[in-house]
Formats: structure tokens, sequence, C-alpha cells
């Protein structure tokens, strides 16, 4: 069978969600042995990126590169999950108008929430005067107006938010569905 490479790409604030659903879904999709591959913005910061600020015109850098290793692997056919806050809306759609099979996921939760959550500690940095420039507190988040899929990770559990975008994965036929009762011959 031909291997159907996709994007799924993952954006949200700070805290909302998409590592955590990335890695759920990575887990997912291998059971299921699909090729795949997790660019997760904090990791491709460290390397692809490294050197890399916070400015408009880095932060663009940034996602235009993860977006263009998305699409050399995607188009040889594996199933690419980008976790990036990806802030701004031209640019994620820039990478939706020139690679194929791109589905975008908001993972939304208010700001209020992420920073409650807070996971890396970045919010308190942000707001102690640390961290400059820090998304949702003092730089903008371009919320998607059209996203393929939302989970609202203040109303769904981890384990519903991986199943909604698995759910749209077999819906496009990315995917089979898994047969829910495995009959033994
Ligand atoms: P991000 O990668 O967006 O910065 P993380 O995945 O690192 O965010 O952290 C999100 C936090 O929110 C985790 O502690 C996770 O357990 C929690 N959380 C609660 N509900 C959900 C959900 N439905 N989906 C994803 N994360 C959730």
């Amino acid at each position: 069978m031909e291997r159907k490479g996709l994007i799924l790409w993952l954006t949200g604030l700070s805290g909302s969600g998409k590592t955590t659903i990335a890695k759920g879904l990575e887990c997912e999709l291998k059971e299921r042995c699909c090729l795949v591959e997790l660019l997760d913005g904090d990791i491709i910061r460290t390397n692809l990126s490294k050197g890399l600020g916070f400015s408009r015109e880095d932060r663009e850098t940034n996602i235009r590169r993860i977006g263009f290793v998305a699409n050399l692997l995607s188009r040889n056919g594996v199933m690419v999950i980008v976790a990036a806050i990806s802030p701004y809306r031209t640019v994620r759609d820039e990478i939706r108008k020139t690679t194929t099979n791109f589905i975008e996921v908001y993972v939304n939760a208010p700001v209020t929430v992420c920073e409650a959550r807070d996971v890396k500690g970045l919010y308190a940095m942000a707001r102690a005067g640390k961290i400059k420039a820090f998304t949702g507190i003092d730089d903008p988040y371009e919320e998607p107006l059209n996203a393929d899929i939302v989970c609202y990770t203040t109303q769904e559990s981890v384990e519903e938010s991986i199943a909604k975008v698995i759910a749209e994965l077999e819906r496009q036929h990315f995917i089979s569905t898994k047969p829910k009762n495995k009959m033994i011959d």
C-alpha cells in the first residue's frame, strides 16, 4: 500500500497541550505501523533553529524551517507531527498553501489556564520580566480562523483530544479504522 504523508500542524499557546497531544499521537500512529516523525518546537530551537531569537523575523524563520523539513518528510510518505506555537496566521497559511495534506490543529486553551499550568515555569519568568516578548503575555498569538481540528484542552482529557485527531485522520482515510474487537480465527 502506498504511504500517504501528511503534516499535522499543532499550533497554540505555550502550555496549551501541543507536546502532550503530539507525543500521544506519535505513539498511537506508530502502533498502527505508520511512518511518523515529531518536530517539536522546543527541540528544533536547540538544533535546526539554534541561535534564532523571538523577534517577529526570527519566529517567522523558525516556522518556515519547520515547514520546510515537514514538507521534505511528508512528500516521502511520512506522517509529520509539528508541535510549535507558530503564532502567525500568515506564515501558517503560507505553509498550508505550499505543502500537501496540511492539517491544522488548534490546541486551544485560554492564556489564564496556560499560565496557571505553567508547565515550564516560563509564564512566571515572563511576568517577572525575565523573558521578553513571550507569546500571550507581551507578544501576539494569532488564533487560526479555520483550523481543521480544534482541541479544547480545558474541556477535554488528553485521551479525548488525541482521539479527536485520530478520528479525523480516519475520516480523511489517512489511516484505517481500528477494528473494535479483533476476531481470532
Ligand atoms: P505545550 O507543548 O503546548 O507547551 P505541554 O503539552 O507541554 O504544552 O503542556 C500541557 C499541559 O496541559 C500538560 O501538563 C497536560 O497534562 C495538560 N493537559 C490537560 N488537558 C490536556 C489535553 N486535553 N490535551 C493536552 N494537554 C492537556
